[in-house]
Parts: C-alpha cells; sequence; structure tokens
C-alpha cells in the first residue's frame, strides 16, 4: 500500500467564498413527494401522490426570485423530490429559474420518467445539472433497495444518456449496511461512466430510513478513509458526513510528516476490506488531483424547502423555522433562531463541543436531532476523541 503521491490540494477542506451565514450556497426545493418508487430510505416517505397543497408554479416562481434576492453569486437551486417528474409543471418551474439567472439543477428518481427525451426537455429550458441516486453496484442490489425492478436499468441508462448529452451528474449512494461491502464496485461504476461529484449519504434515521442498519461510528471511520483514499480516482464528497474534513485534515497532515495512516487513525477490519477490494480494482492511485470536502452544513451554506413550503436546515432535519408563504425565506435564513443557532459551534454539545475542529465539522445536526431529539448534541457517528490526533500544531496551521 502506497502513500498518497498524486498532487495534493493546498488545503485539505475548502470554505466558501461569500459568508454562509448571509447566503446559502445550495438551496433544495422538494417540489413534491410523490414517487413511484417506495425506496427503504426514503426521507420524504414518498407516496404515490401528489399533495395538493404543494407550493404552485407560481409560488415556486416566487421561491425562486427570493432565492435570487441573496446575491451575488446566486445559490445552486436544486429541484428534487419524492421525483420531480411527477409534476406536470416542472420545464416551465425549471424555464422561469433559469430565465431569472439561476443555476437550476434536478434530482430526479430512477423511473421510466428519467430518460433521453425528458432530459432533452431539461437541456430546452437551461437544465445541464441532474442528480441520480446509485446505492448499488448491480439490479440485484440496487433494485432491493428500492424496491421496484428496473431502477437500477433506468438509472444507469439516464446517466449515461446524460454524459452523451454532455450534462453534468452527480450520483448519489446512501451508506449503510445493506451496500456497504460494495462501495469500491459503486466506485468503479463512477469512474468508468463517469461523473462530475459522487456523494457518499451517510443514513440518517429518518423516514423510513430509520430501521435500515446505519453505520457504526468504526465502520464509518473506515468508510470515511476509505472514500479518503478513494479521492485519487473519483471525485468523491460525502452528504450528512461532515466528519469527513476531519478525517481529510488528519490524512493531510499524515502524508505531509510522513506518517502512514494505519499507524495512527483508529481503523478497523472493515477498512482493510473495503481497502483491498479497492486496490484490486485499481482505485487507490490515481493521476487525479484530489477534491477537498468544501465546509458547508446544514442552515450554514445549505436550506431545505419541503413541498409544502417549510424551511428546514436540510431535508433530514425536520425542525422547521417558517413556511415561504407566510415569511421571507432570506429573512428566516439570516435571522431566525434556528438557523443563527445552528450556525453558532460553540452552542455545541459533548464531544463536537470540546472538538478542535468543531469549526470545520460540527459533525451532522441532523444525527444528532435523529438520535437524541437535540439539535446540539455531539455526532453519534464520530468516533474521533477531542485532543487525541498527535499533530496538533500542524493541524491548527490548516484550520485557524
Ligand atoms: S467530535 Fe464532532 S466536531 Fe469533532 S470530528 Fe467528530 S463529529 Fe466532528
Amino acid at each position: 500500500m502506497s502513500l498518497t503521491s498524486a498532487p495534493r490540494p493546498r488545503r485539505p477542506v475548502r470554505t466558501v467564498r461569500h459568508d454562509p451565514a448571509r447566503q446559502p450556497m445550495l438551496v433544495i426545493w422538494e417540489a413534491t413527494r410523490a414517487c413511484q418508487l417506495s425506496c427503504l430510505h426514503c426521507r420524504a416517505e414518498a407516496t404515490p401522490a401528489r399533495n395538493p397543497f404543494e407550493l404552485t408554479t407560481d409560488e415556486a416562481t416566487t421561491l425562486m426570485a427570493e432565492v435570487l434576492s441573496f446575491g451575488k453569486p446566486a445559490p445552486i437551486f436544486v429541484i428534487s423530490g419524492g421525483d420531480c417528474f411527477e409534476r406536470d409543471d416542472l420545464y416551465e418551474i425549471a424555464r422561469r429559474g433559469v430565465a431569472m439567472g439561476l443555476h437550476v439543477a434536478v434530482s430526479p428518481s430512477g423511473t421510466k420518467k428519467l430518460n433521453r427525451d425528458s432530459l432533452m426537455r431539461l437541456q430546452d429550458v437551461g437544465v445541464n445539472t441532474i442528480s441520480l441516486s446509485l446505492d448499488g453496484a448491480t439490479k440485484e442490489s440496487h433494485d432491493g433497495f428500492r424496491r421496484v425492478q428496473g431502477t437500477f436499468e433506468n438509472t444507469v441508462a439516464g446517466w449515461e444518456a446524460a454524459r452523451e448529452l454532455g450534462m453534468k451528474v452527480q450520483l448519489n449512494s446512501v451508506v449503510a449496511r445493506h451496500n456497504v461491502m460494495e462501495l469500491p464496485d459503486i466506485a468503479k461504476l463512477v469512474r468508468d461512466l463517469g461523473v462530475m461529484t459522487w456523494s457518499g449519504f451517510l443514513l440518517v434515521p429518518t423516514g423510513r430510513g430509520i430501521d435500515l442498519g446505519a453505520l457504526t461510528a468504526q465502520e464509518c471511520e473506515d468508510v470515511l478513509n476509505l472514500f479518503y483514499d478513494l479521492g485519487e480516482t473519483v471525485p468523491i464528497k460525502t452528504t450528512e458526513g461532515h466528519h469527513f474534513r476531519r478525517v481529510s485534515i488528519q490524512r493531510h497532515v499524515l502524508d505531509k510528516v510522513g506518517r502512514d495512516h494505519r499507524e495512527v487513525m483508529n481503523l478497523g477490519l472493515l477498512y482493510e476490506a473495503l481497502y483491498d477490494r479497492s486496490e484490486a480494482l485499481g482505485l487507490v492511485t490515481g493521476e487525479r488531483s484530489r477534491r477537498a470536502p468544501i465546509n458547508i452544513s446544514s442552515g450554514n451554506g445549505f436550506v431545505f424547502i419541503n413541498h409544502v413550503g417549510q424551511v428546514t436546515p436540510s431535508g433530514f432535519l425536520d425542525v422547521p423555522a417558517g413556511n415561504v408563504r407566510d415569511s421571507s425565506l432570506v429573512d428566516l435564513y439570516r435571522n431566525s433562531e434556528l438557523f443563527s443557532g445552528i450556525r453558532r459551534t460553540e452552542l455545541l454539545e459533548g464531544k463536537c463541543g470540546r472538538c478542535e475542529y468543531r469549526d470545520v465539522c460540527g459533525g451532522s445536526r441532523s444525527r444528532a436531532y435523529n438520535s437524541t431529539g437535540n439539535i446540539y448534541a455531539e455526532e453519534p457517528l464520530c468516533i474521533y476523541e477531542p485532543g487525541s490526533f498527535p499533530f496538533n500544531d500542524e493541524v491548527n496551521d490548516l484550520i485557524i
């Protein structure tokens, strides 16, 4: 096994150029909860029928105008679901958003509605970025998880069509017990088919995902270290895995001081198994420049608006600050007690509260809340004991 040899980023964690307390980088709008799939992990507990109280076409237009009023650079506006293809006005809403000057991305489900024609219609109205979900390396595991036969083939066909059309694709994969051993094989698909970003979502126990078998903290540490290794061959990021930023800093420091991470990081048998499989697939050494994770999190660079207009820090943190139907999104984001509080890392409790990485990590507030009922509780899936990493001066140079 080699220590990293590819060019390293100057800093192992990126920060957004604007103040994330003033404007988000990403605004996710859950256009509908309707979806023809019934995935085991579904945050939204999606149903086949649309809710008649969803934001209307004009309300969505007003919402997008408000997103623009955050100022420049305009946040990326992601139309999500459910399955946003369940809305007949999807193309009209996207067209209006693009015409206003927003960067609009679309996150559809892997159904038959995802096809070359629907992607071309999106392109016609100015959408060039989509995100898709793939939770297994084979149709057996992916379709078993999504609970509808054919979703693997639909997703891969949509992925290939989008690439042929020149669209940017983000691929999202839930990381949980059912598929953790397949991560190297999913990474190989990612490398072979090509994506802009591959996001590993560390399961948050919410919606139908409550009983899905989230990993342990030790297993998460193993997976996050594997993700760091894979960064040389695939453009990887995490969702609700903020301690990947801590791992990235530590691994960067260990590379710099010439220490093998296996001697310093507390890695388990899962890491060894995943690493060996990844090495066999040629995934742990490559030429690409590692992409540093970016320092945004729920309510701090990120905001979610649900299908009926409730504004929450994340789609996995179902605590609303208010509703866009009667309040200003910009005001809720900048000034509400919920959003102001979630950005104050000095309010964090337990390990996260005393951790030297709290300003670049802070743990998943969604997972803390869903596990304990306390937004400020410590991240349940982080193994790190604050103060225990041996190269503090080098770390401080990177996070101060
Ligand atoms: S203890 Fe909390 S703040 Fe520190 S690395 Fe872990 S999740 Fe992040």
